[in-house]
């Protein structure tokens, strides 16, 4: 075969990553799809591309140049299954297949597993950028072995974002690692979308701004610290005005938000882990919330009483500014803290600096901020938590006041702000010197003797609470 590497699964992916590969020097891309129609109408449409179009599996596997590269764009689940063992009936010992799909990780590492044994190299790929980062340059997120990564660097630098000259990709670490990080690039995604919202939400409801100058505000931000793709698209999305009606579009979309299943991964794999990663958890739920129509309907019919708007106090925009970029920095720490906790758990080996310059570029969480923290791991390799490093320790200090003036002034005119507000907690309980759960063990020890430590001397302790409620040695 002449094709230097393959893609299977031409839907919306699957022809923009095949494009975005022929177009680069180098890459001579074998195509092919279940439905042959899709194959042709591509290979219509894009004669500029040069590829090699496959009618079969058969023809496809031939057309591939050895060691052979192929990446399965199909649908995630059982189409997956199904294409890689198509493939790996027919691939030989050492070629590799790249699931570029949205796999849950623990499919991931699973079919690496199953393959390695039969001798193929199996990448899981997290892909972000949507059809556009597809085309133009995604944010790569490859696992898999060391090996299948030096075969396949060339390929993937090719088609990735470049970010301050750097191409978007990294080797995220062994089997399903890379799949876990687009996890939890996504539930990120989702926290950042939320606490964007709020903002919004307390601007327009308390600030009292119409979506004309809200748009006017984020272009600005956009100009600062919070400079940022989902920012920017925010800016533009609330200067769309509705052909029909004529008034702001946002205004007539429906208020319920969906969602394709990622973010409730992250919060699963997170309660998994341990890790409190409640700013993910907290937009997640707000989208579940948002779809719950009959509760909304039912209670707001009973709480028809709400409480009066407070009018806005001066420099209401500044402080709501400062409260979201206080809130995405807990947000994105407990990203990263997840994405450590996981590298634990499962033995990779992460470079948290490399994932987040990787972000800067083709996805959909592409920041400024993503400097500082690389910046951050990178000046400390073993930093516990992004928080706890100066830069991001005084960004919350500036914004402290602020921050906590709209989480009260949202709590007081009845505004939801959940993700603010979980944001603002989870920081106030990892500074403060001591929390109840000291009476939660109490209680714990009360009602199931599950025993406590003591401040004061080693050893785990029991009180004979349903006895003379003295304390004895319970190790
Ligand atoms: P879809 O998820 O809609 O999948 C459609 C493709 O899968 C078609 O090519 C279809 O072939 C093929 N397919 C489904 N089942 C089988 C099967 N049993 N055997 C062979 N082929 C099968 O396509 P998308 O392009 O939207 O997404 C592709 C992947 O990328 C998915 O895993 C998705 O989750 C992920 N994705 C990622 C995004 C991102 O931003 N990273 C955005 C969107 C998707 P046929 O034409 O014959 O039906």
């Amino acid at each position: 075969g002449e094709a230097t590497i393959g893609v299977i699964g031409l839907a919306v992916m699957g022809s923009n990553l095949a494009r975005n590969l022929a177009s680069r020097e180098g890459n001579t891309v074998a195509v092919f799809n279940r439905t042959t129609a899709k194959t042709d109408a591509l290979v219509e449409e894009h004669p500029e591309a040069g590829f090699v179009a496959a009618e079969t599996i058969d023809d496809f596997v031939a057309s591939l140049a050895t060691p052979r590269t192929a990446i399965i764009m199909v649908q995630a689940g059982a189409g997956t299954d199904a294409v890689i063992e198509q493939l790996a009936e027919r691939f030989e010992e050492g070629d590799i297949i790249v699931d570029g799909g949205n796999a849950d990780f623990h499919d991931t590492i699973r079919r690496e597993e199953e393959l390695r044994e039969r001798g193929l190299h199996f990448v899981g790929c997290g892909i972000s950028g949507g059809e556009e980062g597809a085309l133009n340059g995604p944010s790569l997120m490859p696992g898999g072995s060391k090996e299948a990564w030096e075969a396949l660097a060339p390929a993937l630098r090719s088609i990735a974002a470049v970010a301050q000259d750097e191409p978007c990709v990294t080797h995220v670490g062994s089997d399903g690692a890379g799949h876990f990080v687009k996890m939890v690039h996504n539930g990120i995604e989702y926290a950042d979308m939320q606490l964007i919202a709020e903002s919004y939400d307390l601007l327009r409801r308390i600030g009292g701004h119409d979506p004309a100058s809200l748009a006017d505000v984020y272009a600005e931000w956009n100009g600062g610290d919070l400079e940022s793709y989902l920012i920017e698209i925010t800016a533009e999305v609330l200067r769309q005005d509705d052909a029909e009606t004529g008034g702001p579009l946002v205004d007539v979309i429906l208020d319920r938000a969906g969602s394709k299943g990622t973010g409730v991964w992250t919060v699963q794999n997170a309660l998994g882990l341990g890790v409190p990663a409640t700013a993910i958890g907290e937009a997640v739920f707000a989208r579940a919330l948002s779809c719950s129509a009959e509760h909304r309907d039912a209670v707001r019919s009973t709480f028809s009483d709400r409480p009066d708007v407070p009018t806005a106090p001066d420099g209401f925009e500044d402080d709501v500014r400062a409260a979201l970029y206080a809130s995405k920095v807990v947000a994105y720490a407990q990203g990263f803290d997840l994405i450590r906790a996981g590298a634990e758990e499962h033995g990779w080996d992460i470079d948290l600096g490399a994932i987040a310059r990787i972000w800067r570029g083709g996805c959909i969480i592409r920041a400024r901020f993503l400097d500082r923290i690389a910046e951050a791991y990178d000046d400390d390799p073993s930093l516990v938590t992004l928080l706890a490093h100066p830069y991001f320790a005084e960004a919350v200090r500036d914004g402290e006041a602020a921050w906590r003036r709209v989480v009260a002034l949202a709590v007081t005119a009845g505004v939801p702000a959940p993700a603010f507000g979980s944001a603002l907690a989870s920081y106030d309980a990892l500074a403060s010197e001591r929390l109840p759960a000291a009476l939660i063990q109490a209680q714990r020890d009360f009602f199931g003797a599950h025993t406590y430590r003591r401040t004061d001397r080693d050893g785990v302790f029991h009180t004979l609470w349903s006895g003379d409620r003295s304390e004895v040695a319970a190790d």
